[in-house]
């Protein structure tokens, strides 16, 4: 076999989606020799919004505003649930330095007073998010006054309706209605699919103008614009900015379908943010084999689809996330965990992965399938002891959460990440 380098570390982290880029974050700030590896991940599909909990009872289904009292649910619902190991203290500090971050790489975020708050879908129903970017605040605003506000499509984009938005939303807020405009430079109408080429198009000042001048006739009597969320990818702030004053109006936008813009940006200010920072990312590789050698060090191979490298550590974080990411695999009968084989809670069978009704509010047994953990979030070797000393697990390859339903993906990602970071950190 040929030899491959070998790298040291004090802890691997294993992923970079929002939980494997949140781990990261935190072990840089904590000052651990840490390496990160892994494809990019679902961060640039996310709406950019960072869910911390909106639905405590799933039975109900009912959107909670505040996060706090959907846990204390939940603890009773569903007491293996991630969040139920959770100090408040410890969520809200790992948000605060997430979000600092964030800011500092020209990506603020707001989050209102520890409390979720309503905002726009692109289908036009409302949810509950704890924490928005900056460019969607107007949106909230109006939405919460149910001020006059015109949202705007283009044409040629096809997965995004103002029309719709407006229709669906037109019994809760009558002041809101829509139009469709031509987007910059397609007079003849092609389709937009690329909402990464939008974004750039929006970074020129003459597309701006050309935007700001077939929206202002439109505004009349409304106190803000929606948009959607294609406004630039690094320059957001200075765009929003730049067409309020072109306008006469605030700008927000709206979140769109996935590849999303403010998922990308989300990506990018991580990837910017950790490159100026002492830690090293291994960013197009995969961690194809994992085992734990004599005196606990871990012994990970690293590469595409050949080994190139092997990283040694002391811990290691897997942040590997579900199905789509390939942290979770499953056959014809069971679902494994491939890196370390750990055991995975699942149904009894595949029979029992969904229920009947697909929109039954239990939600479907499969999508709490994940590994068991342990209070410093280690995963468990199917007893109730930690699979190994130092392997901790964070995001939603976690087992008893299902986070699209319970409106959790990012701010679970986040938290148990913060704990898995501080749990090595203890140990040292
Ligand atoms: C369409 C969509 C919309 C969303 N909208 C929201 C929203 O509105 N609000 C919200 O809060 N959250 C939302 N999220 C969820 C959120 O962005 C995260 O995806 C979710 O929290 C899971 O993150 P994760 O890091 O655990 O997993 P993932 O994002 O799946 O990341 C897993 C990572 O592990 C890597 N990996 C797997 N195996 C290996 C290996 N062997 N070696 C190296 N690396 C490996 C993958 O390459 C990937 O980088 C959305 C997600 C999607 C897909």
């Amino acid at each position: 076999m040929t030899e491959v380098p070998t790298m040291e570390c004090d802890l691997a982290i294993v992923g970079r989606g929002m939980a494997g880029m949140a781990a990261t974050l935190f072990a840089a700030n904590r000052g651990i020799s840490a390496v990160q590896v892994g494809m990019i991940g679902e961060l640039i599909f996310a709406s950019g919004l960072l869910d911390l909990l909106a639905v405590g009872w799933r039975e109900k289904g009912i959107l909670e505003r505040d996060p706090w009292a959907a846990m204390d649910l939940l603890s009773k619902e569903s007491p293996k649930h991630p969040y139920v190991r959770l100090k408040r203290e410890e969520i809200e500090t790992a948000f605060e330095e997430v979000v600092s971050f964030l800011e500092m790489q020209g990506l603020p975020y707001s989050s209102q007073t520890g409390q979720n708050t309503e905002m726009i879908t692109p289908l036009g129903t409302i949810k509950q998010t704890y924490c928005a970017p900056r460019s969607m605040l107007a949106g909230i605003q109006a939405l919460r006054e149910k001020a006059p506000c015109l949202v705007v499509d283009f044409h040629g984009l096809t997965d995004f309706s103002g029309k719709q938005i407006s229709a669906a939303l037109q019994d809760k807020w009558p002041g809101i209605r829509s139009a469709r405009v031509p987007f910059p430079g397609n007079s003849e109408k092609r389709e937009l699919v690329t909402g990464d080429i939008m974004a750039e198009t929006m970074e020129l000042s003459k597309n701006r103008e050309d935007l700001a001048r077939d929206i202002r006739p439109l505004v009349n009597d409304a106190h803000a614009v929606g948009i959607p969320a294609v406004l630039g990818m690094e320059k957001n702030r200075d765009i929003l900015e730049d067409l309020r004053e072109r306008i006469g109006v605030p700008v927000f936008e709206i979140p769109t379908f996935p590849v999303s813009v403010p998922g990308l940006r989300l990506n990018n200010a991580f990837v910017r943010g950790l490159g100026e920072k002492a830690i090293k990312r291994l960013g197009q590789s995969r961690v194809l084999q994992a085992k734990e050698v004599n005196g606990g060090a871990f012994v990970l191979t690293v590469g595409r689809r050949e080994p190139e490298m092997t990283l040694r550590a002391r811990g290691v974080i897997l942040a590997t996330g579900r199905f789509w990411s390939r942290g979770l695999v499953a056959d014809r009968k069971r679902i494994r965990e491939p890196l370390f084989n750990l055991p995975v809670h699942q149904p009894e069978t595949r029979e029992q992965w969904h229920r009947v009704d697909f929109l039954d509010l239990k939600g479907h047994p499969v999508n709490r399938a994940g590994v068991d953990i342990d209070d410093c979030f280690r995963p468990l070797d199917g007893s109730e002891d930690p699979a190994f000393e130092r392997l901790f697990a964070a995001g939603s390859i976690l087992a008893h959460q299902d986070w699209k339903r319970m409106k959790c993906g990012s701010g679970l990602a986040i938290s148990s990440a913060y704990k898995a970071v501080e749990a090595f950190w203890k140990m040292r």
